[in-house]
């Protein structure tokens, strides 16, 4: 079968190459896939930069791709509660299930969890081999490119979960990219009363996205940004922050427009190491809370859901391509061109 696979440690090294099918281990199943998304950390493995790219243990070559959906197609040994052509969405984490952290409900930050599509083989190809506690499934009436968003909005629910977002909540998202986007989702889904999201002047299309799921938009520069959150919190400032934007500026405005004993969380990861203003973060007794993960309870939530508003979750996949296009997908995920760039590998060229 063809995947798209990280041939070694050099930039932009990816190459389509042919391997063979996957066969289902006892408890596993095989996926054919229909979609899988190009998500940030997909451009460290292509990019390669070098202190980010070596914390992800990969071993060459790697197909990769982690956030991907499909049609069952094979069952194996001792596999119950699917059904080959059931249509899933897959959680790419192979949490552990034995570590203090799996066995205390935090399968998120798991101490032994390789995960599908860098240390083991993903979803940009014709066919993978998956655990089937890691999948979910979704309605027949889906789109199948909608499966491939199953691993950011479980991201988007647990950031909201972790962050106690409720109908009380007023949550600031700095960066409206596709996690700033799905922690706005997660944030709605769990009925936030007010998400202010903020973006930059060339983010405009996708802030009107954020609209769509009830928040406010601001640029970044705008005064009435400050303004609009004192305002709605007795001058207090935002008591949750998530920072997606993974840019020095946007951590200091994360902490500008928290309030004293509020919390920063740090979703997205800058590419360079940057320094925070950890003086203000002491004296106000802030937290900088880091948060990229999800437990199988955010998956199951996800899954629904995709099920019930997967028309309006479908604007969020900008593009459609080939494997053989993958040079294109990449180029427009560096550009930030549209929403999620997904790959369909049945498709020819
Ligand atoms: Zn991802
Ligand atoms: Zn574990």
């Amino acid at each position: 079968m063809r995947a798209l696979a990280k041939v070694d440690n050099i930039a932009k090294h990816v190459e389509i190459v042919e391997v063979p099918e996957p066969r289902p281990k006892e408890g596993e199943v095989v996926i054919g896939v229909l979609a899988c998304g190009l998500c940030g950390t997909d451009l460290t493995l292509y990019q390669w930069p070098e202190h980010l790219a070596v914390q992800m243990g990969v071993r060459f070559p790697i197909v990769f791709g982690h956030e991907f959906g499909g049609h069952v197609v094979e069952l194996g040994p001792g596999v119950s509660g699917l059904q080959v052509g059931d249509l899933v969405t897959v959680n790419p984490h192979l949490y552990c299930k034995q570590c203090h952290y799996c066995l205390t409900d935090r399968h998120e930050i798991c101490l032994n969890r390789p995960i599908i599509g860098y240390n083991t083989a993903g979803g940009f190809a014709e066919y993978v081999a998956v655990r089937a506690e890691n999948v979910y499934k979704l309605a027949r009436t889906v789109p199948p490119v909608v499966a491939a968003l199953g691993e950011p909005l479980a991201l988007g629910t647990h950031l909201a979960e972790r962050a106690g977002v409720g109908p009380e909540s007023l949550a600031v998202v700095i960066g409206p990219g596709p996690i700033g986007l799905v922690t706005t989702i997660g944030c709605h889904n769990a009925k936030a009363k007010r998400i202010i999201v903020v973006g930059l002047p060339q983010d405009e299309e996708r802030l009107a996205m954020a609209r769509q799921w009830g928040a406010e938009t601001f640029h970044a520069s705008d005064p009435a940004l400050r303004e609009t959150v004192l305002e709605a919190t007795d001058g207090l400032g935002a008591e949750t922050v998530f920072e997606v934007s993974g840019s020095l500026p946007g951590l200091r405005q994360a902490f500008s427009l928290c309030r004293r004993d509020g919390t920063v969380y740090a979703v997205g990861i800058p590419h360079q190491e940057e320094p925070v203003d950890v003086a203000a973060m002491v004296y106000a007794e802030k937290r900088l809370v880091g948060s990229r993960g999800y437990r199988p309870k955010d998956w199951a939530a996800a899954a629904k859901l995709i099920d019930a508003r997967a028309a309006d979750l479908l604007p969020l996949v900008s593009d459609v391509l080939p494997l053989a296009e993958f040079e294109t997908a990449f180029a427009k995920s560096i550009g930030r061109q549209g929403v999620r760039v997904v790959m369909d590998p049945t498709l020819s060229s």
